[in-house]
């Protein structure tokens, strides 16, 4: 990644790094043991005094807009200071873990932007080394293997209020103890008869330190290493470890694990002490995640969302999964100018869903072309127009970018129009069609409302209205008509017949199982399939593809229209929001 200009936008971890820089023992070279894992030597053999952050997802679901947050910050920390960050894997639990989520990470964090070059790594990969590192951690006294059933142990670990006791099993020898591991290892013991701990202090204020699991038993097949070990070491013991042996100099992570971090810096202290690591060791950085109201951010959640079919996948539109947010167009750029909007701080908060849509209309506002879709349509007959004419007007692509050019769209004696833009029975301030009142057709001629006719059920059907031949848009003659209403339309004799979907609010409580199930919240209405008219020139839309349709939003085709003859239309957002109080 290429050095660019300091960053302007400054928080808290911006100040640690700038001071970390100025410092002289600020090198990355730590890793001091035995010959490192391939994948370790990769990073380690940099060092410079660049900053090296990581993003370690674990690959047991989907990533989401929480996730976002992080990857533009680890990456974009480590782009804007010329370092370097590394995608982990922390893959330390077999039974959840995929590599069907392995590589949706991978194409996530490349679609928002970033590549990791060569930086790819596993926790995984490290489960040799890390075994080794918990020999020596036995050897000097610092782990011993405990045989307390999980009741027991939760019993002995003491509460908030309440110190721990010691587990009679602490006083094993060093012998014992490494007899035992190696056992585990060899996969000898049922799964949770035995687990090592770390000896620290059963009576410390800080429970992560009341001899934290470090290695549990799990005969279970784990995706890369598949039937290797018997054992699993704790995402504890792994995590800290690992930034140390990639050389990571920020270890930036959300605020649940502020009270982790004294495990973080004991493990890689006794390591440094016992010769494994070099300083200056890995720092641990908190900083509050992301809450974002009206949907979930937990893998658990999500994932019950998806197998309880309350959405239609991990893709779902309405999801804030990163492949949900794809599907529904949201631009990368959007969720980069929200990351960089909502900022990055130490104390949780609440941000409000309307400030993600706030910033996608903004994106979507620059990048979209202008389109015309029907979404709700009638019929106009546009009376004294020859039924067998068609007239070529002219719409601009973008009304900001000229140079965008404009479009040509077909105007015959039948339309399609909005239902809403026609009233029987007008309310005060109504400016569209009404029987007697005239309108400009946009891009086109203004026209006289002369009347309508009904289905048997009395819905409109048709509106028939006459046309001044000498107001058509960009002629002279369009100032002579002062109308009030501007309506959109649709040749009905070129349009294609679309499929729209509109998404709203997944959740219509702002905290999702604030008082009670988080899926007794859900918004029943969320999705709503209609059928519109779209303009011509849309039939070589692709997959992907975003547009304005003018006056409704923002809209993107759907991977579903593939093989389709028609095409299927997600609403990405609409133009204002509509759950402003
Ligand atoms: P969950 O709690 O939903 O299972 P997680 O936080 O355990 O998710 P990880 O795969 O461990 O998921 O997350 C990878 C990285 O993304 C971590 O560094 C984590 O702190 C960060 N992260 C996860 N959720 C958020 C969020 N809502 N806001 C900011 N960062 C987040
Ligand atoms: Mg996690």
């Amino acid at each position: 990644m290429k050095q660019k200009t300091p960053p302007s936008k400054s928080n808290f971890i911006r100040v640690i790094i700038d001071n970390d820089l100025k410092s002289d023992s600020f090198k990355t070279r730590r890793w001091n043991g035995k010959p490192a894992p391939m994948s370790a030597q990769k990073s380690a053999a940099i060092d410079t005094a660049k900053i090296r952050t990581r993003f370690p997802p674990e690959p047991n679901g989907y990533l989401h807009i929480g996730h976002a947050k992080s990857i533009f910050l680890n990456f974009g920390l480590a782009q804007d200071y010329g370092g370097v960050c590394h995608l982990r894997f922390d893959d330390t639990n077999p039974e959840k873990e995929e590599i069907e989520y392995v590589n949706s990470i991978r194409e996530n964090v490349n679609w928002l932007g970033f590549n990791w070059d060569n930086h790819e790594y596993f926790s995984s990969d490290y489960f040799e080394i890390l075994y080794e590192f918990a020999i020596a951690l036995i050897d000097a006294g610092f782990a011993y293997v405990d045989s307390l059933s999980s009741e027991e142990m939760r019993e002995y670990r003491g509460t908030l209020t309440e110190p721990g006791r010691n587990s009679p099993f602490r006083t094993r020898t060093k012998e014992e103890n490494l007899a035992l591991f190696q056992e585990m290892r060899e996969g000898k013991h049922a799964d949770g008869v035995h687990v090592l701990r770390l000896k620290i202090d059963m009576e410390s204020p800080n429970i992560n330190l009341r001899d934290p699991v470090a290695y549990r038993i799990k005969h279970a097949i784990h995706h890369r290493t598949k039937n290797k070990w018997p054992i699993y070491p704790n995402y504890d013991f792994t995590h800290g470890i690992s930034d140390s042996l990639e050389n990571i100099t920020h270890s930036i992570c959300t605020l649940e694990f502020e009270d982790h971090r004294p495990l973080y810096d004991w493990l890689n202290q006794k390591l440094l002490a016992l010769g494994f690591l070099q300083n200056p060791l890995p720092q641990q950085i908190e900083f509050a995640r992301l809450n974002l109201s009206h949907v979930v951010l937990s893998k658990r959640k999500l994932i019950q969302l998806v197998k309880e079919n309350h959405v239609d996948g991990w893709d779902d539109p309405r999801m804030p999964t990163l492949v949900g947010a794809r599907r529904r167009g949201y631009p990368p750029a959007g969720l980069r100018l929200f990351t960089d909007r909502i900022g990055v701080a130490k104390a949780d908060s609440w941000i409000d869903y309307s400030i993600l849509e706030d910033c996608m209309r903004e994106t979507l506002n620059e990048s979209s072309m202008r389109k015309i879709a029907v979404l709700n349509p009638i019929k106009l007959l546009i009376q004294n127009f020859d039924q067998n004419r068609a007239e070529i007007c002219y719409a601009p692509n973008h009304p900001k970018k000229k140079e965008l050019g404009s479009r040509e769209i077909s105007l015959s004696n039948e339309l399609w129009i909005e239902r809403e833009d026609f009233s029987e029975d007008p309310p005060k301030g109504y400016f569209r069609l009404f029987v007697g009142n005239t309108v400009r057709l946009r891009y086109g001629y203004v026209v006289k409302c002369t009347g309508f006719e009904t289905d048997q059920q009395g819905a409109i059907k048709t509106v028939f209205c006459e046309y001044y031949p000498d107001s058509k848009s960009g002629t002279d003659g369009a100032d002579n008509y002062k109308v009030k209403g501007n309506i959109h339309w649709i040749d009905a004799k070129s349009a294609s017949k679309a499929k729209v979907i509109l998404y709203d609010r997944l959740f219509n409580e702002e905290r999702p199982g604030k008082s009670g199930d988080f899926t007794d919240d859900l918004n029943s209405n969320s999705k709503q399939i209609i059928e519109a008219q779209i303009e011509h020139s849309l039939n070589l839309a692709q997959t992907g593809d975003c547009f304005q349709f003018e006056r409704h939003g923002y809209f993107t085709v759907d991977p579903s229209s593939e093989g389709l003859d028609q095409l299927v239309f997600n609403r990405t957002v609409t133009l204002r929001d509509r759950w402003k109080k």
